[in-house]
């Protein structure tokens, strides 16, 4: 399996080119997957048809019975990739099985990169409607997990350049001053009790997933890291969410801490620790009603 460390995939000259934050819809990816697989049907079936008369010359019988292989190939693979589109819109499961993640449409995306370029649109915003889409079919199959089997992965470039704690493996020695967001993510772990870990590159990311063995992970970082760590885990859910990057790749970059909230909550099927906080702000407010009452 090929390691990389944060901040390998920026070494070219798009670097400085990047826009800040990127948005692009699940209908980009895709639009350019389905072109890449009307392409590669079409070399299939082109390849058949040119070898045709050479089976026929060795066996009357060959051209049809490779025929009907090639057929019930190509029909089951539309049939799967048009589950996994309306999945991936409607991000309700239409599979009468439970699909993992991404994975399974990831063979089509390095046509679609070639594809998109072709049109001009950047790897960027390819990957990140790739996310999007990933997301949207771990989504559907609508289940939730244990608070502790969710793993929250984070990139190192979250943590304030000039900061020199060493959070990576042990966020805990962020001393919560406050100047970048990981002190956030520290606070949300006591409210929801998920396992963290800043990481630096995708063989840490291995092996902290092998030692804590979640059944989810929530991964932050750049679009080029996300695509490359859904490929890699195809055996647990991993919901990807792209940072933004005020000051370019890899240094000061920030995420969303509502998404982040709404996914952790999304993901959790103990919905007690919720339902607690609703009754604490209802007793709040009812305290606040009879505070009023007798002050009447
Ligand atoms: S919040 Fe934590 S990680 Fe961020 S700069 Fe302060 S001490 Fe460093």
């Amino acid at each position: 399996m090929e390691d990389w460390e944060l901040g390998d995939k920026w070494q070219d000259d798009e670097v400085f080119n990047q826009p800040k934050r990127l948005d692009d819809g699940k209908g980009l990816f895709l639009g350019l997957s389905t072109m890449a697989l009307l392409i590669i049907i079409s070399i299939i079936l082109f390849i058949w048809y040119m070898i045709e008369p050479r089976l026929l010359e060795i066996n009357h019988n060959l051209p049809t019975i490779i025929g009907i292989i090639i057929g019930i190939f190509i029909i089951a693979w539309v049939v799967e990739y048009l589950l996994i589109v309306l999945s991936a819109i409607t991000e309700r499961n239409l599979f009468p099985f439970r699909i993992k993640n991404g994975r399974w449409i990831a063979p089509l995306f390095a046509l679609s990169l070639r594809i998109g370029r072709l049109f001009g649109i950047s790897k960027d915003r390819i990957s990140n409607s790739f996310v999007k889409v990933n997301n949207a079919l771990v989504k559907s199959r609508k289940e939730g997990i244990d608070n502790e089997a969710l793993l929250i992965l984070l990139p190192r470039c979250l943590q304030n350049f000039k900061c020199k704690q060493r959070v990576v493996e042990d966020i805990d020695n962020c001393k919560d001053c406050g100047q970048c967001i990981i002190t956030q993510f520290k606070s949300f772990r006591e409210r929801y009790k998920f396992k963290i870990n800043v990481v630096t590159g995708g063989n840490l990311a291995r092996r902290i997933i092998c030692r804590l063995k979640p059944s989810a992970i929530l991964a932050v970082a750049c679009e080029r890291e996300l695509v490359s760590g859904i490929e890699d885990i195809g055996f647990i859910s991993v919901i990807g969410i792209a940072n933004y990057r005020p000051e370019g790749p890899c240094k000061n970059t920030m995420v969303d801490m509502e998404e982040v909230e709404k996914t952790i909550k999304f993901l959790f099927n103990k919905k007690d620790i919720f339902v607690e906080e609703e009754l604490a702000d209802d007793k709040k407010h009812d305290r606040v009603r009879l505070f009023r009452a007798g002050r009447r």
